[in-house]
């Protein structure tokens, strides 16, 4: 199929938070050939070039200057090795349809994951996580297209150098690299990952009424139902999940602030660090389901920022430093955005 490539082109059904912002030129690939179509288009008139998924994890200003591609690349294949069963996913698969698929064959690893927006391509970005998982638990590697090279490379786990809601892809490699295929192991044998507190006690409670065998899609149930009674849903009130990353502290932080507020949740994270509800600071402000003009904070969920129809890039973004202000004039934290911010007003 010949490649579409249309200059001026409204994104505001290609991100979840609905903004209203032009690319200067848009296209959608499904395969090799027609990304380095699209690349060669962009080359030949000197075209920055911006990645998208599902657009679940983005702020886009007024305008994106250049060219902004959605990689839309298809086909799950699978490998089973003994226990092990070795998926590869093209990065323009749903997310949470791969989960479902896994769910489908019985697969354990990723149940945990479920109702996750966006494209598999993305999942590494921010080495998605809930519940006590994250994608760089059952992640092998991922083939991606150096844009400094122009050749496709297989990328190791620790090339990718995951962290907490991070990676390479977030640091100084950000427009270096377009991925292209994920490869990820799960497991035919009962792994359930259940110590995440919200989960234990609800499966504690499931348990009660069932002794049955705990199976993933036990588990991707419970996660379902708990994700559907605190997220609103994009479709419904447009949002990006948690707009701030819970901020990380050092034990030092972390036992001053503990001083002050012995009852705030803290979860101990790589090393001697330790990481602070961003949510229930929001909230400890006063801010959970405060609104401004066309933004506010969710009700359901402090940490989710919504756009309630015609919000600006410029209004919630401003709503947002707002909020990062009055977190930081009273706890003396500084939040990050979790989204990544692209274009200009
Ligand atoms: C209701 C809701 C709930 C959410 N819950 C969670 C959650 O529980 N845990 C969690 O971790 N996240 C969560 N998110 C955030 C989001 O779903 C994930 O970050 C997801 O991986 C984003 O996928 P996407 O395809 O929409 O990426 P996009 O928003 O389109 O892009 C995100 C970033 O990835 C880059 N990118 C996208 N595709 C590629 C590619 N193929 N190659 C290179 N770069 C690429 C983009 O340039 C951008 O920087 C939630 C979002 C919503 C709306």
């Amino acid at each position: 199929m010949t490649l579409e490539i249309i200059n001026n082109h409204s994104l505001a059904g290609n991100n979840t938070l609905a903004l209203e912002s032009t690319a200067e030129y848009f296209c959608e690939v499904e395969n090799t050939a027609q990304l380095m179509e699209a690349l060669a288009f962009a080359k030949s008139r000197s075209l920055e070039i911006t990645v998208l998924g599902a657009g679940s994890n983005v702020v886009l200003k007024n305008n994106l200057s250049g060219l902004v591609i959605i990689i839309n690349f298809k086909g799950i294949r699978h490998i089973i090795d003994g226990d092990d069963v070795i998926l590869s996913v093209a990065a323009g698969e749903n997310w949470s349809n791969l989960v479902k698929y896994a769910l489908g064959n019985n697969w354990y690893g990723i149940e945990n994951l479920v109702l996750i927006p966006g494209s598999v391509g993305a999942a590494p970005i921010q080495n998605i996580g809930a519940y006590g998982v994250e994608l760089s638990d059952v992640f092998i590697s991922l083939d991606a297209l150096d844009l400094f090279t122009g050749e496709v490379n297989s990328m190791s786990h620790e090339l990718c150098e995951f962290g907490y809601r991070d990676s390479i892809f977030k640091k100084q490699d950000k427009t270096r690299f377009i991925i292209i295929e994920v490869k990820i192991k799960l497991s035919l044998a009962a792994k359930i990952r259940g110590d995440y507190p919200l989960l234990r006690e609800a499966l504690e409670m499931d348990m009660q009424e069932s002794s049955d065998m705990i199976t993933p899609h036990r588990v991707a149930h419970i996660v379902s139902d708990i994700r559907k009674k605190k997220l609103p849903d994009p479709s419904i009130i447009a949002n990006v999940g948690s707009f701030f990353k819970n901020p990380i502290l050092n034990s030092v932080s972390i036992k001053k602030f503990l001083k002050y507020y012995p009852a705030a949740p803290v979860y101990e994270c790589t090393g001697s660090n330790y990481k602070v509800s961003a949510g229930w600071l929001i909230e400890k402000c006063g801010l959970r389901g405060f609104r401004s003009g066309n933004v506010g904070m969710s009700s359901e969920q402090a940490l989710v920022l919504v756009n309630y129809g015609n919000a600006t890039p410029r209004e919630l973004l401003q709503f947002s430093e707002s909020i990062r202000q009055q977190v930081l004039g009273v706890f003396k934290i500084s939040l990050e955005l979790e989204p990544s911010v692209y274009g200009y007003f």
